[in-house]
Formats: structure tokens, sequence, C-alpha cells
């Protein structure tokens, strides 16, 4: 029976790259996946899923008004698993299609992102991902800063300064987030 998978991580804990590797175990068994990704620039056409050690492909975005089920639905071939980046920036509604494609359709879907954002607070996507997954994973990484197992995820601005407050997705700016564990989130030592 399909399950539907959460597998989160703070920044920098190779979620693309096990995006990319799960796709790539599939197709070599010659079955199919569909690779969606979350876009939040409504003006984006296409997605991908990028790796920071460099590897990419590209991936069907979601858009706040995309439904997924449909997509996955009218597929004429057969879907044997359905991966999703960046589940973290999905409204509710995304989450309750991806529990039918699970359901109504048994394909299993594994969704990837962060848990929470730099404020400490669970994304929209992730909230219901935590409630509806039949499967949680933490993908491990270590602390920017320490040796300790990093659970969240630091914000700094242009002037080295952490940032705690303020929209929870900036896009654009010269801000950088980093993987650090909840003692260096309170007192980075920058
Ligand atoms: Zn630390």
């Amino acid at each position: 029976m399909a399950q539907l998978y959460f597998r989160y991580g703070a920044m920098n804990s190779g979620k693309s790259i096990e995006i990319l590797k799960v796709a790539h175990n599939y197709e070599e068994q010659n079955k199919s996946v569909l690779i969606f990704t979350s876009v939040l620039d409504d003006r984006d056409e296409v997605g991908y899923v990028s790796s920071r050690i460099g590897l990419r492909r590209e991936a069907i975005p979601i858009h706040p008004h995309t439904d997924v089920f449909e997509i996955v639905r009218r597929q004429p071939e057969p879907v044997s698993c359905v991966l999703v980046d960046e589940v973290q920036f999905l409204k509710k509604e995304h989450i309750m299609q991806l529990t039918s494609i699970v359901d109504e359709l048994d394909i299993p879907v594994m969704g990837f992102g962060l848990k929470n954002d730099f404020r400490n607070e669970l994304f929209e996507g992730s909230r219901y991902m935590l409630l509806y997954a039949d499967k949680l994973e933490e993908m491990k990484t270590i602390c920017w800063f320490c040796e300790r197992k990093a659970t969240m995820n630091l914000r700094v601005d242009g002037n080295g300064n952490p940032v705690y407050t303020g929209d929870q997705i900036l896009i654009g700016g010269n801000d950088r987030y980093y993987p650090v564990c909840r003692k260096c989130h309170r007192n980075p030592p920058l």
C-alpha cells in the first residue's frame, strides 16, 4: 500500500541530492517518477531541483493554484512514485492533494523540505505534512558553527547580523541561511 513520506531537514541536509538519487533508482528499473517543486514566483514556467553539488533536473512547478492530484491522475503512463521538493512552501490544499494521490491512486509520495522557518515557526506545507504523513524521516546535518545536530535555520542579513523577525519567505535580498543547532540559533558565534 502506498504511503505519504515527509523527509525533513535543515538547510544543506542533502534533500535535493536525495530526490535526484531516489528518481535515479526508480528510473534505473524502468519505473517512471514525477518530480515536482514549489515555485513561489508565479512567472516561473519551469521548476528545477538543484543540488549544491551541481546536479540539477527539471521539475513540474507547483504554483498556488496548481492541482497536483489532477496532474498525476492524467498521466498517460503509470507513475511509480511522486517526489516533491520544497514541500514547505505548499499550501494546505496541496498537501491534501498529495494525500489523495496516495489514497486514491495508490502511488507513494515523498515530500522533502524544511520543517521550521528562521523564526522557528512551522511552514504551512510542513505543518500539514507533519499532520498527514504516514512516515516522518529526519535528514541530518551538522551545525554550521559547532558539532551538534542542526535542527534550525539561522537567517543572517547582508551586514552579518542574525534576523529573527520579518516575513517568513524572502525573495531576493542578500540574506543567507545557515543550518544550526538550537544553541547557535539563539547565540550565533558570528
Ligand atoms: Zn551549534
